[in-house]
């Protein structure tokens, strides 16, 4: 890869729970069909750190036992007691301890009594990091903040507090006040590859016929090469036709991201974080507001 700064690896749970059909969690750990030749593999806790310590990435996350969030009943309390279990195993598999930084993951679905059980369990462990798991799988905004801001409130300020999955730029703002550190969301490219760019007054869809002769920049506040040399017009041109249209989109949105998160970032240091905050919702508010009266007034 040639990347010389931070990396993160995912243990491969979710992905397989996600992404594959037919993955089986036992006590072992999780069979899934091989996508090559469909044969059932087995990964368990120490073959993922086993992987995670080969490729070397300076965070590495447990295996956890994976379920949807919108799954209610006894297999929620089995996945959170198996992750608990699960990560003495991955504690003891770990062979780079002083190298590399083994994260837990908090599990318990929608329940505080499972995540207050699971967090103080993962504490006790003493662990470089922790992440927050099983949300933004479709539950609704007021659950998914209230177990954020449960877990942050139980977890060490003085480790990162890492929310899997999140997200929304809204989210991460919400999320950031609520104490979280950390985020991945495969939002800003996919969003791209879609004909979205994330602009501060929301969303910009490119595809909209509205840009065929719009020679604005995407985001005339932004700094970034395709603000910087292209035109909305263009990237319409090219949004449905050309590949090129999602790497320029994608490359907007995450110059986006990383903006959003240097201005949460330095608001925090310099203590103007509520300003910050109030700021960033009223634009979005604003044009919101403006988008349903013009939809009202036409
Ligand atoms: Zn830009």
């Amino acid at each position: 890869m040639n990347w010389p700064r931070a990396m993160l690896t995912d243990s491969g749970g979710f992905q397989m729970v996600s992404l594959l059909h037919l993955a089986d969690i036992t006590e072992k750990g999780v069979t899934f069909q091989s996508p090559v030749d469909g044969k059932p593999m087995l990964l368990t806790p120490e073959e993922s750190i086993q992987i995670q310590n080969r490729i070397g990435a300076d965070i590495i996350m447990a295996l956890d036992d994976v379920v949807k969030t919108t799954i209610t009943g006894p297999r929620i309390e089995e996945a959170m007691y198996r992750t608990l279990r699960w990560i003495d195993r991955c504690i003891a598999a770990h062979k780079k301890p002083n190298e590399q930084n083994l994260f837990g993951i908090v599990q318990g679905g929608l329940d505080p009594v499972l995540r207050d059980i699971c967090v103080r369990g993962l504490v006790e462990r003493n662990l470089p990091g922790y992440a927050i798991g099983g949300l933004a799988g479709g539950e609704d905004k007021d659950s998914f903040w209230r177990v954020v801001a449960q877990c942050t409130a139980l977890l060490p300020e003085d480790k990162p507090r890492y929310v899997m999955g999140v997200g929304y730029p809204l989210d991460i703002v919400v999320c950031s006040a609520l104490g979280a550190d950390l985020y991945d969301c495969v939002y800003p490219t996919r969003t791209a590859r879609f004909g979205t760019a994330l602009v501060p007054e929301g969303v910009l869809k490119l595809k909209h016929k509205a840009m065929a002769e719009d020679t604005r920049p995407i985001d005339p506040t932004c700094s970034c090469m395709v603000c910087k040399n292209y035109t909305r017009a263009y990237i319409h041109c090219l949004v449905t036709k050309d590949a090129m249209g999602s790497q320029l989109l994608s490359y907007h949105n995450l110059h986006y991201m990383l903006q959003l998160s240097r201005d949460l970032h330095s608001s925090i240091i310099e203590e103007r974080f509520p300003d910050f905050v109030r700021g960033f919702l009223q634009k979005m508010v604003n044009a919101e507001c403006e988008r349903s009266r013009k939809e009202r007034d036409s």
